[in-house]
């Protein structure tokens, strides 16, 4: 419910708002008078955009511009996350993957700049435009990246598909796909099982560390 709008509770540009500072939220005692004049006491929280609240929690959180990490006290926009963990989080669980060797051409993914290359020299150039480590690639063949955190992809194939699942539901009891249609599926079905390109690529669960 919105009770007011004032310049004081409007957001100002560049303004940082804490959940917990005194200008989230502040506990409020209203009067309400409904339409047959019966007048009720409501206590709740008022948000600093001037929406009553009952609980103290989703007042604040309206109220707010920024949040503080509960595990480490970095500062960020509220309706976002905190950046500084979840890069934690994600480099625990890359390193917990098993190391893998690289065949130079399955794709790999980027965990930390979520990138696919398909190519060492698109991970060169990758690292030329935002690195300035180039040279240490240019001076070994294998080179130990970690901090671009790769993983193997696995490729999503085509499958095949049945005739008699697509048109389960149409055929009538007791019916039957018929002979041209199913042989037009095998025909599909084994042209599927030959073709060796994937759709795409996804990222596997092991890591890679030298390209
Ligand atoms: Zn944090």
């Amino acid at each position: 419910m919105l009770i007011c709008q004032t310049p004081e509770n409007r957001t100002k540009k560049d303004e940082i708002v804490m959940r917990d500072s005194a200008q989230a939220a502040q506990a409020v005692s209203v009067k309400m008078t409904s339409d047959d004049g019966k007048v009720t006491e409501f206590s709740g929280w008022l948000s600093r955009g001037g929406y009553l609240f009952e609980d103290e929690r989703g007042a604040r959180y309206h109220g707010c511009t920024h949040c503080k990490c509960e595990r480490c006290g970095n500062v960020y926009l509220k309706n976002s996350y905190c950046e500084r963990c979840s890069d934690k989080r994600q480099r625990k669980a890359w390193l917990e993957k098993p190391i893998v060797e690289w065949d130079g051409e399955t794709f790999l993914y980027s965990v930390a700049c979520q990138e696919y290359f398909s190519e060492r020299c698109e991970i060169v150039e990758y690292l030329a435009e935002s690195d300035n480590r180039i040279e240490e690639f240019a001076a070994h063949d294998n080179v130990v990246v970690v901090d671009l955190m790769l993983v193997l992809c696995k490729p999503v194939e085509y499958h095949t598909v049945d005739a008699y699942d697509i048109y389960d539901g149409d055929i009538p009891e007791d019916g039957d796909v018929d002979d041209e249609i199913l042989q037009a599926f095998d025909e599909l079905n084994a042209k599927i099982a030959a073709h060796k390109r994937p759709i795409c690529w996804v990222p596997g669960e092991q890591r890679v560390i030298e390209i």
